[in-house]
């Protein structure tokens, strides 16, 4: 086992390969103050990617109704219930990650297993299920900063991990993490379908095909992002909540909204693995709840949001407007504009929304 820095986690952690960062690291914010829960990023996925014989239940994107609802069932309780106690001390995680929590005596040499479980096959048969389904009652109507009656949607990719689990744990190394843009990949012509990889994964983002015995899941849109692309997902996405970047450029609008603002948070930090989707938590939903999702950060998280800095309110402009990748971003005078890796301009957009008033003749016309 390797100690290797875990910045989620403010502290070393064991992993069983050595820490070896990719130059550039896939990621992304999901706003969700924004998702709508149409499910349009869910069908551009499975329309590019997993259209064919037997991957009828394979959902590489999936748009749940928290807190009820998830792909697979109860996937997030059910680990989090195995783990034991998630203290964080100041900005430092005290309890154990899924690789330290693991059994000693269920590893193997050939592979690692990470705390973890394998869904059955009816966990995966139902992904929208308790769509809208809220928690609690208020008489009172919807207050913040906190409604009484409550849910929100989380939309969940694979989340391109720095420690991926699902690597960690396959026995025929077929899983590897690529070195220009940190998308976690499964060599098909390797994996022999252990499920190694979905019983490591705290995500449950790998999916196995009973048509060729093998285990997928989603691949970043590689060909996309090498042509300077932004996934389908997030191409498509009709509430403009999501923004890809790279995490560890300095330049990109993703790194600016993680490191600096500090507005958008990882998923269950303290599984271990670094993920790479970070989340702008949603402002009305109970604290403890978000707090136990996505680390310390919420309370700080929601205030920058609420009140929102002149560049934080000018990156936030920047979702959903371009398919381009953003490498850099600048404010000039009422606008922020977007250039790509040759430094060329990709997207220009007013931070001040026009506000539009109809004349009076014309107020019936929609
Ligand atoms: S989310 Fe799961 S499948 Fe994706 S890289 Fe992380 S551990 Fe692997
Ligand atoms: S397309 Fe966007 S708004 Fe619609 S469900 Fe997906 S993430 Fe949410």
């Amino acid at each position: 086992m390797a100690e290797v820095q875990n910045w989620q986690l403010g502290r070393k952690m064991q992993y069983p390969y050595e820490e070896a960062r990719p130059e550039r690291q896939f990621a992304a914010v999901f706003n969700l103050n924004r998702c709508i829960g149409c499910q349009t990023c869910t069908m551009a996925c499975k329309s590019t990617w997993t259209w064919g014989p037997g991957q009828e239940y394979m959902w590489w994107n999936n748009v749940e109704t928290k807190p009820y609802g998830g792909y697979p069932q109860n996937w997030d309780v059910k680990l989090l219930s195995m783990l034991g106690p998630q203290e964080w001390q100041g900005g430092v995680y005290a309890g154990k990650t899924i690789f330290e929590a693991a059994d000693p005596a269920k590893q193997t040499t050939s592979g690692f297993l990470a705390l973890g479980y394998l869904p059955a096959d009816e966990e995966w048969r139902y992904p929208n299920i308790h769509e809208d389904t809220a928690q609690g009652h208020s008489p009172h109507g919807a207050r913040l900063p906190e409604h009484e009656s409550w849910f929100f949607y989380l939309p969940r990719i694979c989340n391109h991990c720095t420690y991926p689990a699902c690597l960690a744990a396959c026995p025929r190394k077929a899983i590897y993490k690529r070195q220009e843009d940190g998308i976690v990949l499964i060599d098909q012509s390797r994996c022999r379908g252990y499920r190694k990889c979905m019983e490591a994964c705290p995500y449950k983002k790998p999916m196995y095909r009973g048509t060729t015995a093998t285990t997928e899941k989603c691949v970043g849109c590689y060909p996309r992002i090498e042509q300077g692309q932004v996934t389908r997902c997030i191409a498509t996405c009709i509430g403009k909540i999501r923004l890809f970047g790279w995490v560890n450029e300095e330049s990109s609008p993703v790194h600016y909204l993680v490191h600096k603002a500090k507005v958008a948070l990882p998923l269950y930090p303290q599984f271990g693995t670094e993920p790479n989707v970070y989340y702008i938590p949603p402002r009305w939903v109970p604290r403890d709840y978000l707090r136990q999702m996505f680390g310390p950060g919420v309370d700080a998280a929601i205030e920058a949001y609420a009140k929102p800095s002149p560049e934080l309110l000018a990156v936030l402009q920047l979702f959903g407007a371009t398919d381009r990748i953003i490498a850099r971003y600048r404010l000039e005078g009422e606008a922020i504009v977007g250039f790509d890796d040759r430094g060329a301009e990709v997207v220009r957009v007013p931070i001040d929304e026009k506000v539009q008033v109809r004349p009076a003749d014309r107020m019936n016309i929609t």
